[in-house]
């Protein structure tokens, strides 16, 4: 199972990305193709075509982290003695709430297991 060309609707807390592959030449930064890209503003997550499918689902997987950082708010300037614990509560928070409300991405993920 891959993802195709065709955007799927990904909810994440009240917002909506269309998650497709596209071509590494419209993931381009400063001369580097990128393996996937993510915009809160526009609402998609693009991923590169042409990578191996666990390449693939690793990129999702980082890029949906992405917008769960946006979605929850998680602090970057907290005293050293709650960082921890003040990353990972937002965090795991959030991404259980991704597979919650996007079965299809477990199954995506996780492709053949049960
Ligand atoms: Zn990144």
């Amino acid at each position: 199972m891959t993802l195709s060309r065709i955007p799927v609707p990904l909810f994440i807390g009240p917002y909506v990305y269309q998650c497709q592959l596209v071509p590494g030449t419209k993931l381009k930064e400063k001369g580097q193709i990128k393996e996937g890209e993510t915009s809160f503003l526009k609402g998609w997550i693009r991923v590169r075509e042409g990578m191996t499918p666990e390449r693939e689902r690793e990129t999702l997987l980082h890029e949906i982290h992405h917008a769960v950082w946006d979605c929850y708010g998680i602090p970057t300037t907290l005293p050293e003695a709650e960082r921890e614990e003040g990353t990972i509560r937002p965090l795991s928070t959030g991404m259980y709430t991704v597979l919650l409300d996007n079965p299809w991405v477990v199954n995506y993920l996780f492709p053949g297991r049960k």
